[in-house]
């Protein structure tokens, strides 16, 4: 059987039952006896949700007893599981299970498995489909697959008999007033005040049975055309004429909207007797559980995209057309979206889009990514926010703390002004400092550089008047990319962001992949097995080995560079002879484009990153043969404390401003003497002010750091005199003082430094 036909042959016997004049708890008793029957299951069950509980309102092979007397809390036992979770659960012993709870009433105690999928509703249960078993056996894909396109067409059923009161629906765990506070995942940094717009009015599937599927099967047909053709148009349009990131998630979405798998898929639910609609629906609730069950962020991240286009497909099939973004933002606004498809926030009036609030979102999200080039402050991982917030409601987004505030109280609201205000004074008196070149009191003249790795990150070159990018990690590149980028767009970029810098020095680092930032398209088995990804198969490690991944992006810098400077920086270098090595496959490259009277670069300088302690042993050896160290601090500081960077448990409890690394740090800069290489941090630590002074102290005197703290550090450097906070650093460094910040802080405050 397969599960087009086990579905197609359920619904063709729903199909009579909903026609059927009877009413409606007639109906359901004759869908389960219609299931149990199909599924070949003793049991099959109905329960409903009914003043906040899940009461049993149909039942064959149950105790019809039991019928409107079962009753279970959400949460509660397996069905209040599924629920809740809105999950299918699937067990060949049900009373194995956790949540497992026997209900003596039901006289279910001789059955053995237990399948059951939630029936859902406006992306909530309003009840639970289940059957059972008395035979111990896990019930196979086709019959979860028939269940749960099963229980799409009750929720119709449901609905239209009216068994569900839209009240219950609406019945949320915050009432629709008062202030809310919700804690969400910070994604783009910033403040914003606006009025809440949801991105997509609510598109019902009103029909789940088809009346005629050939007629279904042309429906769909004609949305993937017109589908394709908007996508395809996108590619025209100026926002996405800017080749670049944009470009890439494009391509993800041409990849998905051509997918013969996905319209195959689309086609086969329609064959078992869906609508348009709710075929792709039931595809889509597929293929979220199947990416809920990998839990890879990367695949998750390009979930986010196949939902996009998902949605844009129902809205096309089913003429509910329309998101906000085309009826147009009337005032400032807040968007509240589950997810967004960065094509879509593209859509958006950015002189009235002031922020973003999303029930999902990741860090590595294309819509972030966007999102972060057109400076608008996101907010992810607000559970059910769209549950919480009325259209039109005042919406407070504070994308450095990473919470929302729904309806205001005043007092909130204004503090919440004054330190919007204030931000934004801070932000112009740093913008004044942007053609200010950073010389300390006593005449140094510190090199305060950015770190970038997008395309849209270098504007902030000329924004900040920072010095030039001290990090371009070109592997942002490669993890915005569905598939490996092909030389000539790795060329392509380079050389894009050597014209935006417009003769200030770049340094490209060397792809940093592997490990914890691993890539579909770029595997190893060692790779998954790696317990320490930091410490594993990563950067020039993974990029020695992966041969033809090194070369190509040599090529594609010293292409890109052509008739210009080369910065080259390596990543993760632990012993000199891994510099060696990956010097020669730019020297090949190099001899290579020579011999074909290719255009070179001008000069190529070559420069490690200082992240691995053991390097610091050796870099004697080393810097003969160097034009400039990035000290990578986020790494090395990982390193000398063994203590992972990415575990919450250690974030607060290593401090950078200790004598452990400024010893360390201070050792590194006296070992660089005398040789004409260039020394600078390009760790996050460059960025703090507190960080920034005590690297002054020891002798740094380049930073690279991020845009948002080009003018900070700017006007600290401004009110230093090296030369005294030298001498205090060597008196600390010698005889450290029970705690270094505070004796830091208590200098800079002498001093009326600010700090913090
Ligand atoms: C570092 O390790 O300090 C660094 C700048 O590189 P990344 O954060 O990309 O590892
Ligand atoms: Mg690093």
């Amino acid at each position: 059987m397969t599960a087009a036909s086990s579905a197609r042959q359920i619904l063709t016997s729903l199909h009579e039952v909903m026609a059927s004049r009877t009413h409606a708890q007639a109906k359901l008793n004759q869908v389960v006896e219609t299931i149990g029957e199909a599924l070949d299951s003793e049991v099959c069950s109905i329960y409903l949700l009914r003043e906040g509980m899940l009461e049993l309102f149909a039942t064959r092979g149950l105790n019809q007893a039991a019928v409107h007397v079962t009753r279970l809390g959400v949460g509660e036992g397996l069905t209040g599981t599924i629920a809740q979770n809105i999950e299918t659960l699937n067990l060949a012993e049900a009373a194995t299970h956790p949540e497992f709870q026997y209900r003596p009433e039901t006289g279910e105690e001789s059955f053995h498995s237990f399948a059951g999928v939630p029936i859902v509703r406006r992306e909530r249960s309003i009840g639970v489909l289940t059957v059972q078993h008395a035979e111990p056996r896990k019930y196979e894909e086709v019959e979860i697959e028939a269940l749960q396109t099963t229980a799409m067409v009750l929720a119709e059923l449901i609905n239209n008999a009216g068994l569900v009161d839209a009240e219950e629906l609406d019945r949320l765990p915050e009432a629709h007033s008062g202030q809310v506070i919700i804690d969400g995942l910070k994604l783009v940094k910033g403040l914003a005040i606006g009025k809440a717009v949801f991105h997509q009015p609510r598109v019902t599937i009103e029909q789940t049975v088809a009346e005629d599927t050939e007629a279904e099967r042309e429906r769909v047909y004609l949305a993937f055309d017109r589908m394709r053709e908007q996508i395809d148009n996108m590619a025209s349009q100026a926002e996405f004429g800017v080749d670049g990131e944009h470009e890439q998630v494009l391509e993800t979405y041409k990849m998905f909207a051509y997918d013969e798998g996905w319209s195959r898929r689309i086609n086969e639910a329609i064959d078992s007797g869906l609508t348009a609609e709710a075929a792709i629906e039931r595809v889509q609730q597929r293929t979220r559980q199947r990416m809920r069950e990998i839990q890879d962020p990367l695949l998750q991240d390009r979930m986010h995209d196949l939902e996009d286009l998902a949605n844009r497909l129902i809205r096309i099939v089913s003429g509910q057309l329309g998101t906000a973004a085309q009826k147009g933002l009337a005032a400032d606004s807040i968007l509240v979206a589950k997810n967004l498809g960065p094509a879509e926030l593209l859509e958006y009036d950015k002189r009235r889009l002031k922020g973003v609030v999303l029930e999902q979102g990741s860090l590595t999200a294309h819509v972030v990514i966007v999102a972060r080039a057109m400076g608008i402050p996101v907010i992810g991982r607000c559970s059910n926010i769209r549950g919480l917030v009325r259209e039109g409601d005042e919406m407070l987004v504070d994308g450095d703390a990473g919470k929302v505030t729904v309806r205001p109280s005043s007092g909130v609201l204004n503090a919440f002004e004054a330190r919007f205000a204030r931000s934004k004074e801070k932000k112009a008196s740093y913008a004044k400092l942007r053609d200010v070149e950073p010389f300390t009191r006593d005449g140094e003249r510190i090199q305060v550089m950015m770190n970038a790795g997008l395309r849209d990150d270098v504007a902030m070159l000329a924004m900040t008047g920072a010095d030039g990018i001290g990090l371009y990690r070109t592997e942002f590149q490669f993890l915005v990319s569905a598939a490996l980028p092909q030389r000539e767009r790795q060329a392509r970029l380079y050389r894009d962001v050597l014209d935006a810098a417009k003769g200030k020095p770049v340094i490209f680092r060397t792809v940093d992949i592997g490990g914890d930032k691993s890539l579909p398209y770029i595997s190893s088995d060692n790779a998954k097995e790696d317990e320490n990804p930091a410490m594993g198969w990563r950067a020039l490690r993974l990029a020695l080995e992966r041969e033809g991944l090194m070369k190509a992006q040599a090529r594609a810098l010293l292409e890109g560079a052509s008739g210009r400077e080369l910065n080259v920086m390596f990543p993760m270098v632990s012993e000199p002879w891994e510099f060696d090595a990956a010097k020669e496959v730019f020297e090949q490259q190099l001899a290579f484009l020579r011999s074909r009277k290719h255009k070179l670069p001008t000069a190529i300088n070559y420069g490690v990153m200082l992240e691995v302690p053991s390097l610091a042993e050796t870099l004697d050896l080393l810097l003969p043969k160097l034009s400039f160290i990035s000290i990578g601090t986020n790494d090395l500081t990982q390193f000398l404390f063994a203590a992972d960077r990415a575990n919450p448990m250690l974030a607060e409890r290593y401090d950078w401003v200790s004598p452990a690394i400024l010893r360390f740090l201070r050792r590194v800069v006296q070992n660089c003497v005398g040789y004409p290489v260039d020394l600078g941090v390009c760790g996050e630590m460059g960025g703090r002010r507190l960080e920034a002074l005590a690297l002054l102290g020891i002798g740094i005197r380049r930073l690279s750091i991020t845009p948002a703290g080009v003018g900070p550090i700017k006007e600290l450097v401004r009110k230093v005199d090296t030369r005294e906070i030298g001498q205090a650093m060597r008196e600390w460094l010698a005889n450290p003082p029970p705690d270094m910040r505070a004796a830091l802080q208590a200098w800079a405050q002498e001093r009326e430094i600010e700090v913090e």
